[in-house]
């Protein structure tokens, strides 16, 4: 048999017929052996919609978003032929969503395993059709659906659940047969905790799952397929001069991903890591370019390689006049942090103060505000992103600050960090502030490089 492959495949790559048709060539062309999908692009936007207007009772709006999500789903299949089997399947899973709408919009309340059952069906709709559309072209093939709920094994921390890396590894060696004659089609984003209960791993969590199907068979290499033809050195959204970085460490790619590069969810890199998985970057709509390469160590080490941003931070201020010449406090903020398993991005400290950055949407939750409250006076300012810059030795070049503040001198830097590691510099800037910020430090960084 030659290199086992799991290819995963993003959500406008299933976003229509002939993007699933191109991405079972991928997987044809390139042998691989487990092919993970996400949702078709903005069925899962949909999914959440319709869980929020469920639970306040919202039906029409509930109905109008399904029809939209029958008629996308319903429309692909047809063009597949329409294999029968297939289409009950299909019909049992809008079933399946009717009955999660009606017990929502009856009780008026959205649990968080309500929550997580009604997201899976995004990923696994899709996967039933591409299943066909792969088999159509493999005739030669065993083409498997594989529920991946029963390799993807979590806690019970519904919305962004751990997994379990040891049970992944003891199901996946069962259950994915090596020869090279089956090829599995599997979902993206979702796993069932030990009782069973379906669970998802976060926003964009496909790329994650991914992984860790990697990282359960030892792959030789874990392929992510997406809308743009590789790692660039900014979101190419923003800056249209944003280039494709041939080649990536595991550490560069890391810290991208950690702070904001929406291209790979931030936990993908671990389990490549753990494995020494090799990690292919490239789009789906054009398969024959040579995409990113990210591995254990590179050749090309610029100092500033790319420069990424996370929107809607928050910077949290905690005050206490006796953190003067006292111990422990540090422990009992981060306690605070930890038991409510909010992430840390960025923290500086003064003589009797701390300042964290936060995602926004934490602040939404009253009892960790409240628990450190408890711990000192706390300030919250909003609408802030953390734009960083991601290389290498970072920490040894005298001139980068400089440059930084020369070439954006009118900005309001409100909060930087460098140093916990060489491979970032990050800085929090106003909102409004961010695109501008990144356009002149990519032209004045990277493209005069
Ligand atoms: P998928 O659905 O395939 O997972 P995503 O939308 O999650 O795709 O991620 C791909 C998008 O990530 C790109 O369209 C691009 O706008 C964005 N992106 C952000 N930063 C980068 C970067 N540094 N390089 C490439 N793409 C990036
Ligand atoms: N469908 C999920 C999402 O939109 C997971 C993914 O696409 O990676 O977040
Ligand atoms: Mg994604």
């Amino acid at each position: 048999m030659g290199a086992f492959i799991v290819s995963k495949f993003g959500g406008t790559s299933m976003g229509d017929l002939a993007s699933m048709q191109r991405s079972a060539v991928i997987g044809l062309e390139r042998s691989s052996t487990i092919l993970v999908v996400s949702a078709t692009s903005g069925t899962t936007d949909r999914l959440i919609e319709i869980a929020k207007f469920a639970s306040s009772g919202n039906m029409p709006e509930c109905e109008k978003l399904i029809f939209g999500i029958r008629e996308k789903h319903l429309g692909i299949l047809k063009q597949t032929g329409n294999s029968l089997q297939t289409l009950t399947q299909l019909e049992s899973y809008f079933t399946e969503l009717d009955l999660l709408v009606q017990n929502l919009t009856l009780l008026k309340e959205l649990t968080p395993r309500a929550y997580d059952h009604m997201l899976s069906l995004g990923e696994r709709m899709s996967s039933l059709i591409f299943r066909d559309v792969v088999a159509q072209l493999m005739p030669h093939k065993n083409v498997t659906l594989l529920d991946a709920r029963t390799i993807i094994k979590t806690d019970s921390n519904f919305g962004k659940a751990t997994p379990q890396i040891n049970l992944i590894e003891k199901e996946a060696t069962a259950k994915i047969d090596r020869s090279g004659e089956t090829v599995y089609v599997t979902q993206g984003f979702i796993g069932s905790d030990l009782q069973g209960n379906t669970t998802i791993l976060g926003r964009g969590g496909s790329d994650y799952s991914a992984a860790l199907f990697a990282e359960g068979v030892s792959a030789d290499v874990l392929e992510i397929w997406t809308d743009v033809a590789g790692v660039a050195t900014t979101d190419p959204r923003m800056v249209k001069e944003a280039k494709i970085i041939p080649e990536l460490s595991y550490s560069e790619a890391a810290e991208m991903a950690q702070y904001g590069a929406k291209i790979l969810h931030p936990a993908t890199i671990a389990p490549a890591v753990r494995k020494n998985i090799p990690v292919f970057v490239g789009s789906s709509f054009a398969k024959d370019l040579p995409g990113t390469w990210i591995r254990t160590s590179v050749e090309n080490k610029p100092s500033v390689r790319a420069i990424t941003k996370r929107s809607s931070q928050a910077l949290v201020t905690i005050t206490t006049p006796t953190m003067y010449n006292a111990y422990g406090f540090m422990g009992e903020l981060f306690e605070v942090f930890g038991r409510h398993r909010v992430s840390v991005d960025c923290v500086t400290t003064s003589e009797i103060s701390v300042a964290v950055t936060v995602d926004n949407t934490t602040l939404e939750n009253a009892s960790f505000i409240k628990d450190l409250e408890k711990v000192g006076n706390i300030q919250i300012e909003a609408g802030y992103s953390l734009v960083s810059l991601i290389g290498n030795e970072l920490t040894h070049k005298a001139s980068l600050a400089k440059s930084i503040f020369s070439t954006i001198d009118d900005v309001n830097i409100r909060m930087m960090s460098l140093g916990a590691s060489s491979y970032n510099f990050n800085f929090l800037v106003k909102e409004e502030d961010s695109k501008p910020v990144i356009q002149k430090l990519h032209k004045a960084l990277i493209e005069a490089q």
